[in-house]
């Protein structure tokens, strides 16, 4: 993901501009959210589930809110009512200075329309829909002409650093992009309000903390209001106000000295870790990353190890078919299939262990390494021991440029063998692991 701090741009020309903003929602200083005294009680068979008791709440413009509590204490129940998704049983809402809570359906739904922009831990896109039409649905809702539409979708997309993937469906994009459209969708109607709901509960450590930057980016540079719900403390201290929410009461208030800026953790994130993440990922816009990816990470020693035993079990069985079936020696059988048998477990073992078909770079790692630890030293040993000794004797009257001759072919000898491994681990690499999209 990109470093820099660039403004979301289709969100401010849109709408955050007061010029453009319906006069309702015009107003200025007041808090974006106003909750006194609100209740919410569900009424089931079993009994009354008093699910917020006396939450009093005001969230100024501008502000980054976490919510943060265990399991049943209530933050979904708030943030549905803070969405206008459901309304509260007691107490008021007013939010932008409208108030809310008492609001029919379809009051809601207007209200939710026009100043609220959601995201949620499924990204809840549409699937078998491109990423450019997810973006412009609720622009359509809201009835604006088609060419508008695209125009402010693709400005959004391109703030969120999708420009190269507009036209894709959401089962082409990883988690990480997916959320980024959901985000682009949220904030193309530019609503001054922006809720999430376990935002990053679906993606890995580096994907949170990308979609994390990006709300803070959007937070500070555009003025958008974000209120999310979390339960990962190191996505809370990204923000700069943190409730904690228990049994249905506010349980703590505080407004940490120096949120963690997310960039800076992801900048500093090992990047080691980068082969075990899996899938068609992530955001390859940093070069540093790009470079990584390509290179595939490190080689485990396992693999070498399992190339050995491949290689061996090979050559047995070469070997127990020329003394058994053909009842010669017929050499060429064994080396074959050491040879076969140690790209084919390589290959599959290795594609196994690294997450991914090996890479290129891998592969030429692998061969170069292999050869000149293994089948170098075990070619020596064969030399010394096989060598007929009329050959031998003649060796030892070799002259000093015969011995430059001798170690020139045992150099090309390396590179034709080592060649010959990487295009049998390129022959036997597996198609069927995931989709990778170098593209
Ligand atoms: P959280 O999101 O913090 O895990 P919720 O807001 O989902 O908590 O739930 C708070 C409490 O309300 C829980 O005890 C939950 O069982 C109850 N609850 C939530 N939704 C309903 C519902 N639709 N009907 C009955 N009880 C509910
Ligand atoms: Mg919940």
């Amino acid at each position: 993901m990109s470093t820099s701090s660039q403004p979301f741009q289709g969100a401010r020309r849109a709408g955050l501009d007061p010029a453009h903003r319906e006069p309702e929602v015009a107003s200025s200083s007041e808090p974006i959210v106003v909750l006194r005294g609100v209740a919410k009680d569900y009424v089931s068979a079993a009994g009354v589930v008093r699910a917020l008791r006396d939450v009093d709440l005001v969230i100024e413009r501008g502000e980054f809110v976490a919510i943060v509590g265990t399991s049943g204490s209530g933050k979904s129940t708030l943030m549905n009512i803070l969405g206008c998704l459901d309304r509260p049983t007691r107490g008021t809402y007013e939010l932008a200075g409208l108030e809310v809570g008492g609001r029919t359906n379809d009051g809601r739904a207007l209200v939710r329309n026009r100043l609220i922009g959601f995201i949620f831990q499924g990204f809840n896109l549409l699937p078998r829909t491109t990423a450019l039409e997810n973006v412009e649905l609720p622009l359509q809702y809201r009835g604006f002409a088609a060419s508008v539409r695209r125009k402010r979708a693709v400005q959004a997309l391109e703030a969120v650093n999708l420009g190269d993937r507009m036209h894709h469906t959401p089962n082409q994009l990883s988690g990480g992009q997916q959320q980024r459209v959901a985000i682009a969708r949220a904030l193309v109607t530019d609503p001054p309000l922006l809720l999430a709901d376990e935002p990053t509960g679906n993606l890995d450590t580096r994907t949170s903390l990308e979609v994390l930057a990006l709300l803070q980016r959007l937070n500070r540079d555009v003025g958008v209001t974000i209120c999310l719900v979390t339960h990962e403390q190191d996505i809370a201290a990204c923000a700069s106000r943190i409730i904690t929410v228990k049994d249905g009461r506010i349980l703590s208030d505080v407004r940490p000295p120096t949120p963690l800026d997310a960039q800076v953790s992801l900048d500093a994130l090992p990047t080691t870790a980068d082969h075990e993440r899996e899938g068609p990922d992530s955001q390859a816009f940093d070069p540093r990353e790009r470079l990584r990816k390509k290179l595939g990470g490190p080689v485990p020693f396992a693999v070498y190890a399992a190339m050995f035993g491949g290689g061996l079990l090979g050559a047995c069985l070469g070997f127990a078919y020329d003394s058994i079936v053909l009842d010669q020696s017929v050499p060429w059988i064994p080396l074959g299939l050491l040879a076969l048998g140690e790209a084919w477990v390589g290959a599959r073992f290795g594609a196994r262990r690294v997450g991914h078909p090996l890479t290129s770079d891998q592969r030429a790692r692998i061969s170069v390494a292999f050869t000149c630890a293994v089948t170098l030293p075990l070619a020596a040993i064969g030399l010394w021991f096989f060598l007929p000794q009329s050959m031998a004797d003649r060796a030892e009257q070799i002259s000093s440029s015969g011995v430059a001759i001798a170690l020139a072919a045992a150099v090309a000898i390396v590179l034709v063998v080592a060649f010959a491994r990487y295009a049998l681990l390129l022959l036997f690499a597996p198609r069927l692991l995931p989709a990778r999209s170098d593209h």
